[in-house]
């Protein structure tokens, strides 16, 4: 399956120097037939370059989905990119807020370029059926638990060394510092910020400009991007409500907090509704109530926990404010004790810097059909990434499809089958072609950020 025959479990044998080596190569040779100029000049030999590689990196991508691990558990993950890293020739220290890596390439003056990955799976079982699915099983709370990468987290590993593999092999035609951390615990929103509490930016440097991407239910092949706000903020809601506990037949000896709960889970949609701005994204999802024990007992208390999302500050604040305003009236109304109410702050949404966009987007659409590189809406989910963005780093967030284009035209036809999008057991990105958009895109973005 790979370049170079060493092991199964591949922890050297897609990055053999022999292979690096035939890649300079390739540079040299194609180096002098390219015109000076934009950064677009690139375009050609990273192509090559990708080629040159693609089944080292491939190799890595599929070992990574077979042995996938848990957040602030990937150890042995870490380890497989800290030994990718080091045989490029990168400074790699470990053990950065618990399991994250921290590569540093210093290569003459100029700029520091971050390149995030992640590093975390999923507690859930793969169904995907594909001949290197994961079987991996673990603890998880208690409980044994299948583990899987369905959010593209593995794609995204081999894509980061096959882009630090490309900037390395393009050395000589930029200055600057390559600083690639590969992230732990993404899918909890907790690995960013033990990260920078280890001294991500006091001990290596803050970066001039941060990158990460992300795998995309659309077709492999299309790059998804925009400037602003791209992925939503998350914060978490709880609440508890008092009231009398009594019999279920005499509601009048009662303050009964259930019908408290349900008429806020229904009397706070006006707070999305008619106090935000109806052009601006806020979300508002009571997704537990618990309270009760028989049908026939009205209880003293009821908990709700909830997730509040947005993009925008102002929305932010307006919510929070009317969330916890609603509460209050709801026990007013019912003449019940003040309810306690929590907003967790979580994370901020991911803004992304206009010029960089602008920047990297001129540069993508010259390096691919254009018409495959779209401007696309932001995305509901969250991602920690915004942590580095909050502590001051002008950076780019994107998105790369990996699905078969002919499964996503199929699911356009009228009763068409739907896309297993990221976190479905069936979330299968296509290998080859999306790795290589994934590798190329970002190599450029990176490129771009240090040559221009
Ligand atoms: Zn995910
Ligand atoms: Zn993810």
């Amino acid at each position: 399956m790979t370049h170079c025959s060493s092991t199964r479990r591949l922890r050297v044998a897609p990055f053999c120097r022999g292979v690096v080596s035939l890649a300079l190569a390739v540079v040299s040779s194609i180096a002098s037939a390219q015109a000076p100029g934009g950064a677009a000049r690139f375009a050609t030999d990273v192509e090559k370059l990708i080629t040159t590689d693609y089944a080292g990196v491939e190799a890595i991508y599929k070992d990574i989905h077979a042995h996938p691990e848990l957040a602030m558990e990937e150890v042995n993950t870490a380890k497989k990119l800290a030994v990718a890293m080091r045989e490029l020739g990168f400074e790699v220290t470990e053990g950065i807020g618990k399991t994250g890596i921290v590569a540093m390439l210093r290569n003459g003056t100029g700029p520091t370029i971050m390149v995030r990955t992640e590093l975390d799976a999923l507690p859930m079982e793969e169904k995907t059926g594909l001949p290197y699915a994961s079987k991996i099983k673990t603890n998880y709370n208690g409980k044994e638990t299948y583990v899987a990468h369905s959010c593209g987290h593995d794609l995204h590993m081999a894509a980061w060394v096959g882009t630090a593999k490309t900037l390395v092999a393009l050395k000589d035609r930029w200055k600057g510092t390559l600083m690639f951390i590969a992230q732990p615990a993404e899918e909890t929103l907790s690995g960013a910020k033990p990260m920078l509490a280890d001294g991500l930016f006091t001990r290596f440097g803050k970066p001039d400009v941060a990158f990460a991407l992300h795998a995309w239910p659309m077709a492999a092949g299309e790059i998804g991007l925009n400037s602003g706000p791209v992925l939503t903020g998350s914060d978490a809601f709880e609440a508890r409500f008092f009231g009398r506990g009594a019999h279920g037949s005499a509601p009048d000896k009662s303050i009964d907090p259930v019908l408290m709960a349900s008429r806020f889970v229904v009397d706070v949609q006006s707070v999305v509704s008619r106090e935000k701005d109806p052009f601006q994204f806020g979300v508002f999802t009571v997704g537990s109530i618990q309270g009760g024990t028989a049908g026939n007992i009205i209880p003293d208390a009821v908990d709700l926990r909830g997730t509040i999302r947005s993009l925008d500050k102002t929305v932010r604040n307006r919510m929070h404010d009317g969330i916890r305003r609603a509460a209050k009236a709801t026990a007013l109304l019912a003449a019940a004790p003040e309810p306690e109410v929590k907003i967790i702050p979580g994370v901020d949404s991911v803004v992304n810097d206009a010029a960089i966009v602008n920047r990297t987007e001129a540069l993508l659409k010259t390096a691919f059909d254009p018409t495959r590189v779209k401007r696309m809406p932001p995305a509901t989910p969250t991602d920690d990434f915004a942590e580095f963005v909050s502590a001051g780093v002008p950076s780019m967030f994107f998105f790369i499809g990996v699905l078969d284009p002919k499964d996503v035209d199929a699911s356009r036809q009228p009763g068409g089958k739907p896309l297993p999008i990221n976190h479905s057991p069936y979330f299968a990105p296509v290998p080859e072609p999306s790795l290589k958009t994934g590798i190329k895109a970002m190599s450029l973005a990176v490129l771009g950020a240090l040559t221009q």
